[in-house]
């Protein structure tokens, strides 16, 4: 894990020791960038860490309440829509929902939720560089089914699994520039397991992927 740490702390220390320096506005400006996004980056990482050493000291905690499950998804829509990855890359982004406004309620853990849903949108973002993403819901008998399909950079057949790993990021050639740390789907897998629901991809490499997340029984409706 230290190396893990270390490169996004060498990546602000490095670059603030030479904003001095710096020969032009344009330059000062591209090295507080650099430091900006490897401070985000290890911000994402600290949080990573304190919510695996939760659920390994068996401290995290599942809270339940009644929202509206379209209000979550636009929320979500709304959030990444305008996502760096998704305007500079000018990906066509998009939702539907599975259920009308007037009868959405849903009763489960809207934080994890939300936290899960985010994930798997969000690297929807991160890997894919042209095309579309796409995201929805559909629930038969009390079965939440979240599904996101990205036109991205797909993942190998041997690896579709690993990924569920910790700090498996497939290979760094793959996730260079992408803010990876490779913890975001073992935390969230967890979650979900605790949760009573599971993930699943399907993928296609250089063609696309199909994420889909279930909430099986423990999903209930009280409206
Ligand atoms: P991170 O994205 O921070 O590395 P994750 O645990 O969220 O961590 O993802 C693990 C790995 O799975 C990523 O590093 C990437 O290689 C692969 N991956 C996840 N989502 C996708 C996707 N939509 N398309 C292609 N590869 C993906």
């Amino acid at each position: 894990m230290s190396h893990e740490i270390r490169t996004p702390m060498n990546g602000i220390m490095g670059f603030a020791s030479i904003l001095r320096e710096a020969d032009s506005e344009e330059e000062f400006n591209e090295f507080v960038d650099a430091i900006i996004s490897s401070g985000e980056h290890l911000l994402n990482l600290i949080n990573d860490i304190i919510d695996l050493s939760k659920i390994e000291a068996g401290i995290l905690q599942i809270e339940k309440s009644k929202f509206e499950l379209n209000r979550l998804t636009k929320e979500i829509y709304e959030m990444l829509s305008v996502d760096a990855n998704v305007v500079s890359k000018n990906i066509k982004f998009s939702y539907t929902d599975g259920l009308p406004d007037d009868d959405c309620m849903v009763y489960t853990d809207r934080m994890r939720l939300k936290q899960i849903m985010i994930n798997v949108v969000n690297n929807a973002c991160k890997y894919t560089d042209q095309g579309s993403i796409l995201f929805f819901y559909t629930i038969k008998n009390g079965t939440l089914e979240f599904t996101v399909k990205d036109t991205g950079i797909g993942i190998r057949d041997d690896l579709q699994e690993s990924i569920f790993d910790r700090f498996m990021q497939v290979s760094v050639s793959r996730t260079e520039g992408r803010n990876s740390t490779g913890l975001g789907l073992a935390i969230k897998k967890t979650y979900l397991n605790m949760m009573g629901g599971n993930i699943h991809v399907k993928s296609k490499l250089g063609v696309g992927s199909e994420f889909t997340i279930e909430f099986l029984d423990h999903f209930n409706f009280e409206n």
